[in-house]
């Protein structure tokens, strides 16, 4: 064989081996760490209800934030910067305790708003089928479940979250985390839903009339997104 030839060969082998294990790293996070997702609508699709200028920076300047920090604080732990977001903020204490508390936060903000821009889209309209049926046996009908979910989101004192979980004694239930927490991290499945109460999320254009920008959210609330999520859940 000439050297030529060995060379070619060696490169052919070496590039075949880089794409057969690309699949085996995952998409989007390698060396290179986590990244803020696309908005999967335009800044202005939610309007009148959530204005522009407000998805423009929640998403663009406080989840970018979440991103940045998060990747900064596991900058020295490239095993945990490869794994899905779920799995670093269900795993907090394997972490340093050094770096648990901006893990924490800043996990958290990542996967919640990652979720968060998922379950909302123009035109949201109500849910259907199997999800309706689990949300009536569980809170009686769609308005009950909005009075005990808005009650959830009215009542967390501060800045925080309330999710609508699969769990509980009648299948679906509603629970409220402070901050940047998620149910994940108490080893509870992903939320099938969850509104974001931070005043960021709502004080450009509501100020301080929480009441009223939950209100107006649930004309965006993406039900087929809902409906996958509870599907993917039951799965397991
Ligand atoms: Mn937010």
């Amino acid at each position: 064989m000439t050297h030529s030839r060995r060379t070619f060969l060696q490169a052919t082998v070496s590039t075949a081996a880089t794409i057969l294990t690309q699949p085996l790293l995952g998409s989007a996070q390698q060396s290179t760490g986590f990244t803020l997702p696309k908005l999967p609508y335009a800044v202005d699709a939610l309007e009148p209800y959530i204005d522009a200028k407000t998805m423009e920076i929640h998403h663009g300047r406080h989840h970018q934030a979440y991103v940045d920090n998060l990747n900064a604080a596991l900058k020295n732990h490239p095993e945990w910067l490869a794994k899905p977001v779920d799995d670093v903020i269900r795993n907090l204490t394997k972490l340093p305790e050094t770096i648990r508390e901006a893990v924490r936060n800043n996990g958290g903000g990542h996967a919640n708003h990652s979720l968060f821009w998922t379950v909302m889209k123009k035109d949201g309209g109500q849910p259907t089928g199997e999800l309706l049926k689990a949300i009536e046996t569980a809170f009686g009908t769609f308005e009950g479940f909005q009075k005990v979910f808005t009650d959830a989101a009215m009542k967390r004192f501060g800045s925080g979250w309330a999710w609508l979980v699969i769990g509980g004694e009648k299948g679906l239930s509603v629970v409220s985390t402070p901050n940047q927490d998620t149910p994940i991290m108490d080893g509870k499945p992903a939320p099938l839903l969850g509104i974001d109460v931070w005043e960021h999320a709502y004080y450009l254009k509501y100020q301080n009339k929480r009441a009223d920008y939950i209100k107006a959210w649930w004309n965006v609330v993406n039900w087929d997104t809902v409906a996958a999520n509870f599907a993917a859940a039951k799965r397991g």
